[in-house]
Order: structure tokens, then sequence, then C-alpha cells
């Protein structure tokens, strides 16, 4: 991305990495984009590299030393991760990435304050990242704490305020539309965040009119390790098609 006062580093040609094997058979993966420059490449890698995570074949690309050193002098990430700390959801593994991809900012239910947005911002103006992912999971304790609150009337202590009154917008949006299950919630709650983000942050709001940028939420499964989208702005960018184990597994 060549913008301007950009501490990027310029995008490198695509690699393909050893063809690992299972009990002989060759696996063919794919290959592992060093830089995606626009949304829907962005997402088509984060795909590729989730389905290498869940069909157990994950390359660990740009984790070596000579990538660390290279990326030393400047970053150049194709994706934000607005994810929920949740220590099972950490994004590098489960999107099979490594050093200098994936601008990562986390909070418990992938709650939105403005030091979030802050760094949303800095990463699609300054970085140039074509793509903001919202990424929650199903059993989401933070939005089960919110729900438990919401439903006694009673507060958490300190801070945790904070994450439950985030959280209740998405609960009062569920309740609207009849749901109860505690998973769908989850998936209201990521496309409720994904319009919240859009709607308080006019700059990133402006970067994706100006089709630099897309937005979409991703719902992860903590068992079975798979990440399937919920919302997409705008939808035609990242439209993608999802590659299959099938497809992955030789
Ligand atoms: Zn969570």
């Amino acid at each position: 991305m060549s913008r301007p006062g950009s501490p990027g580093t310029q995008p490198g040609p695509e690699r393909t990495l050893p063809v690992p094997t299972t009990g002989g058979a060759p696996v063919d993966v794919g290959t592992v984009s060093a830089a995606p420059t626009n949304p829907g490449q962005a997402l088509a890698e984060l795909h590729a590299g989730n389905l290498r995570f869940v069909t157990g074949a994950p390359r660990h690309p740009n984790q070596d030393a000579g990538h660390r050193a290279a990326v030393a002098d400047g970053q150049h990430p194709f994706a934000v991760i607005v994810g929920c700390s949740d220590s099972r959801l950490a994004a590098e593994i489960i999107f099979d990435r490594g050093l200098g991809d994936l601008f990562v900012v986390r909070t418990a239910g992938h709650t939105i304050g403005p030091e979030v947005l802050g760094s949303v911002e800095y990463a699609v103006t300054v970085l140039g990242t074509p793509l903001v992912v919202v990424l929650g999971h199903d059993s989401c304790g933070a939005v089960q704490a919110a729900r438990t609150a919401d439903a006694t009337g009673t507060p958490p202590p300190g801070h945790l305020c904070a994450v439950v009154d985030a959280v209740v917008p998405s609960l009062r949006r569920a309740a609207a539309e009849g749901v109860d299950d505690i998973d769908r919630i989850v998936d209201i709650h990521i496309a409720y965040t994904v319009e919240a983000m859009l709607g308080r942050s006019a700059v990133l709001a402006a970067e994706v009119a100006a089709g630099r940028c897309g937005v979409v939420g991703m719902s992860y499964r903590l068992t079975a390790g798979e990440v399937r989208t919920v919302a997409a702005v705008p939808a035609g960018a990242v439209d993608t098609p999802v590659p299959s184990a099938s497809a992955a597994l030789a």
C-alpha cells in the first residue's frame, strides 16, 4: 500500500511454501500471499489460513527468524482483527498467519471504546490495512455475563460494567427478533459491532465508502475451529469464494 507517510513495508511477491505430507500423501493447501492489497484478497487469505488450521495442516507462515528481521523496519498487516479476548481465540493461530500479518485489538466481547476505534483507524489510514474483521465466538462469556446481569438487574462490579453495557444493545436487538439461543445472540452481537464501528468511526466509514477497506463480522466455533462470515460491508467487495476442506486436502 503506497500512501504518503506510511511506515508499512512494500508487499512482496506471492510465495508457495513447501508442501507438507501426511502418511506419504501430498497435501496441497495452496499458497500464502505475502500482502493482500484489497478486502476480497485479505478475506480469502483469512479463510485459507483458517482452513489450514481446521484441517490440521497449518503452515505457520511468517514466523521464522528471517521474516522477523524482514518486518522489523515496518509493518504492513493485511487485516485488522477486533476480537474477543477469550484465550481460545488467538488470531494468528486460528488464521495460520505470522509476524506482521494481522493488526489485533482484543477486548472482552469485542466491545469497542475510543481506544479500540482509534487503533482501527490507525491501521486502516496509516498502515493501509484493507480489511477489518470483528471476531466473536460461540459460548462467549462476555455475552453470557451481560445476559445474566440484564436478566437479574444486578450490574457486575468494577469496570466489567462497561463490557456489559456495551453488549446490552445486542441483547435488546435479539429480544426484539425473538432470539433466545446464546450463539445466535452472539451472531447478532457481532453484526451489531460491525454496524456500531462504522457508525461511530467516520474515518473508517469514509475508507469503506472510498473502496479502500471492507468490514466483516466473523463467528468462530470453539470446538471445530471454523470461522464463518455473519456480516459484511460492503457485501460485494468482500464476497469471495470460501475454500472447502475437500479442495484443501488432495
Ligand atoms: Zn468471548
